[in-house]
Order: structure tokens, then sequence, then C-alpha cells
């Protein structure tokens, strides 16, 4: 059904990128994901892999490295990757391309110049670091501090649950370069965090889910940056820089959570056509043919509702309620469509061997990262 829904923001360009995504996702991302799990990250070959084929970036201009495509190449690699059921990469990637974006649109000529060619090959891997332990939802509450002295900040301060920390080229901080100026005091200052004197990476959180994705602690022991660093060059932008990218993070995101409802709805319709008991497949239960036909219905929804937002993206006219709205439905329709076929697989569904016993953990932080969806039903409301 899905398969045969060609949406209008789709050109033959699209659809060869998305074969391209394809390959690389067989080849590359699904063989590796069990061992990627055990180790807590992904390889940097493989990043590097996916620079060469096109396959990060898709949407910077040519002129930065980039693929010079818009949203919707952005968007067919991430439904290629999601069909793998792997959150390391995916996620990782996605980080990467809303740093990348951060860079695009928030940056100077040189900072893009010096960057963007580096993360389109997959030689610099992009992080952002805002989360501090005191300080997630209300980043006003940040308390690391970039201190200017001479043609130096000065860095000190904690991040905590910061994506890509292992592999990471190039860190963007949020830090308050002014702390008497509100909202004016905010600053994203990048650097290079494999050569700043007084900067570490901490352990490898243990977390619910997501175990290949390098997410940890960063401390900052009066780490000195050129204050040509400071994003734009111009200081105290940084928290108009953070909410001029959110409908970007969060169209990617509900873009990935609805990617993986697909992917689980296709695991589960296997699995019960398979499987019997009682003297027939599972699929053959009205309880599981109701259940399949509901999910299949969220994730039709899902998909036309993230094609409007892919359109909206390419006409450059998506509204932060918009973007908020598709990342909240679409990460809780995936807890409830995963919950839903864990069910359904019995036994077999809380087995890690199984993707859809994965899925289910590691789709739960879908709901909390990317702005907590309480948080951002608080800026739906605003625009009512
Ligand atoms: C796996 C993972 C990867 C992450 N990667 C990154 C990263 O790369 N970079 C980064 O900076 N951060 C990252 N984060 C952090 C993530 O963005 C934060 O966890 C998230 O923003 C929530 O902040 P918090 O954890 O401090 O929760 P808090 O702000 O303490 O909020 C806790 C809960 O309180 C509720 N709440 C908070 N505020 C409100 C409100 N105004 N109205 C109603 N309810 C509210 C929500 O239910 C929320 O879930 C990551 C987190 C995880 C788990």
């Amino acid at each position: 059904m899905l398969e045969h829904y060609q949406p209008a923001w789709m050109s033959a360009e699209h659809t060869l990128l998305g074969d391209s995504a394809r390959r690389f996702t067989a080849e590359h991302i699904a063989p590796n994901d069990e061992r990627w799990r055990q180790q807590h990250r992904v390889d940097l070959e493989t990043w590097k892999t996916a620079g060469a084929l096109g396959l990060l970036l898709a949407d910077v201009p040519e002129a930065y490295g980039g693929m010079g495509g818009d949203f919707g190449h952005e968007a067919v690699i991430y439904r290629e990757l999601t069909r793998a059921a792997e959150f390391g990469f995916t996620g990782g990637r996605a980080v990467h391309a809303i740093v990348a974006h951060y860079i695009l649109h928030c940056g100077t000529e040189e900072q893009k110049h010096s960057w963007l060619p580096r993360m389109a090959v997959g030689e610099a891997i992009g992080a952002i670091a805002m989360t501090e332990p005191g300080a997630g939802s209300d980043l006003k509450g940040v308390r690391t501090r970039a201190e200017r002295r001479g043609d130096k900040y000065v860095i000190n301060g904690a991040k905590t649950y910061i994506s890509n920390a292992l592999n990471m080229g190039v860190l963007i901080v949020v830090a308050k370069t002014d702390p008497h100026a509100g909202s004016k005091g905010m600053s994203l200052i990048l650097m290079d965090p494999r050569d700043t004197p007084g900067f570490s990476v901490g352990r490898v959180l243990d977390k619910v889910g997501m175990p290949s994705q390098d997410t940890c602690e960063l401390f900052f022991d009066n780490c000195e940056v050129p204050i040509e660093n400071v994003l734009g060059g111009v200081e105290g932008q940084g928290m108009y820089q953070l909410m001029g990218q959110l409908p970007y993070e969060r169209a990617v995101l509900g873009l990935i959570a609805s990617g993986y409802s697909e992917r689980a709805l296709a695991l589960t319709v296997d699995y019960t056509k398979d499987r019997s008991a009682f003297g027939k497949p599972l699929f053959e239960q009205q309880n599981s043919r109701f259940k399949l036909a509901d999910i299949a219905t969220t994730v039709a929804v899902g998909r036309v509702f993230n094609d409007f937002i892919i359109g909206q993206c390419i006409a450059g006219t998506l509204d932060s309620a918009t973007a908020s709205m598709n990342k909240v439905w679409s990460s809780e329709a995936l807890g409830d469509v995963v919950d839903q076929c864990v069910q359904l697989f019995g036994g077999a569904g809380y087995m890690n061997e199984y993707p859809i016993a994965r899925m289910y953990a590691d789709a739960r932080v879908m709901r909390i990262f990317g702005g907590a969806n309480e948080v951002l039903r608080e800026l739906i409301a605003r625009d009512l």
C-alpha cells in the first residue's frame, strides 16, 4: 500500500538516492548493529563510507562540500536507514546533520568552509552539548561558562548525555558568555574536541536502549578556544540560534520515529504470518489482524504527516509548532506501535536477539530527547 504511494515532493533524483541509501544500509549498517551495540560506538570507517557515497549532508550546498540537495534527500536517507531498525548510526547521523545545519545557517563563511566539507566526508563527526547535570529542558539554567580573556574564551563546566561523544570531530558548546544578560548571555561555541587542552570525555553512559550510541559526559577545565569560534562571529546569539534550528531537528526526529514504526509493523507482519498457535498462523487470529490493521493505519497517517513536513521543509515554511506536533505525534505513535508489536511477538518480543525487543528499548528515548514531549506540547499550545 505505502510502497506504491508517491508523495508530491519526491523526484526521480530522490528515488535514486534512496536506492543508494538502501544498499548502504544493507551492506554497512544492518550487519554491524550487534557489534556496535557491544562496543558502544559506530565504526568511524562507516561514517567515511557514508561520506564517500554522498550520504552525509545531503541538503547542504555543494559549495560547502554537501550534495546540494533538499530536505527530501535527507528524508529518503532516513527512511532507508530506519529499515535496519538500528539506532546508533541513524541517531548519530541525525545529530551530525543538525550540527551541520547550525553551522550552515548561523556560521560565518569561514566557519562553514572550515567545518562543513570535513563533515560531509565523515572526517569530522558533529556533536552538540546543550544538556548539563542541572539543566536540560530549561536551557536558561546552563552553567557552563565561556569567559573572554584577550583573544580566547576560557570554558569551564560539564555537560551530560551528549551523543557522538567518542566519535566527534566538531563540537558546538552551549555556554554562558555573559551570566548577567539573560537569554542574550548565551553563545554557541565551536571547538575541535580532538585538539583542545582541558577538554575531556567521560565514560559511555549505561542507557536503557541505544547501546551503540556513544552518549557521554563532557568536562571543560579551563579549555581555551579562539574568540573567532563563537558561532556566527557575534556573542550572545546562542538562544536565538537554538530556537531557529529547532524545527529542523524536530522534522528529523519525526521522520526517524515514523520510519521505525514502519519497520516494527513490517517485522511483526512477517513474524505473525510465520508463527502458528491453535492451529493457524498468529496473523489469522482476529486480535492480531485488528491490532495490525490499527498499526498499519497509524503508520500510514504518520507517513502522510511526515510527507507534509518534508514538503514544508523543502519550501522553507516549517514553523516550530507544526514541527513539534510531528515530533510529539510520531514519537508517541512509535512507543505505542513497538509496545503492541512486542505483545504480538509473545516471549520472543522480550528477547534481545529479536530486533523488535531492541526497538522497544531503543525507541523510549524518542519521547524525551530533542525536546521532551511535554515541553513541545507547551510550544504547540502557545500557538493556539
Ligand atoms: C540518549 C540521549 C541522547 C541525548 N543526546 C543529547 C545531545 O547530543 N546533546 C544534548 O545537549 N543533550 C542530549 N540529550 C539530553 C536531552 O536532550 C535531555 O535529556 C532532554 O532535553 C530533557 O532534559 P532533562 O533530561 O534535563 O529533563 P528535565 O528538563 O529535568 O525534564 C524532566 C521531565 O520533566 C518534564 N518537564 C520538563 N519541563 C517541563 C515543562 N516546561 N512542562 C511540562 N513538563 C516538563 C518532562 O516530562 C521531562 O521529560 C540526550 C539524552 C538522551 C537520553
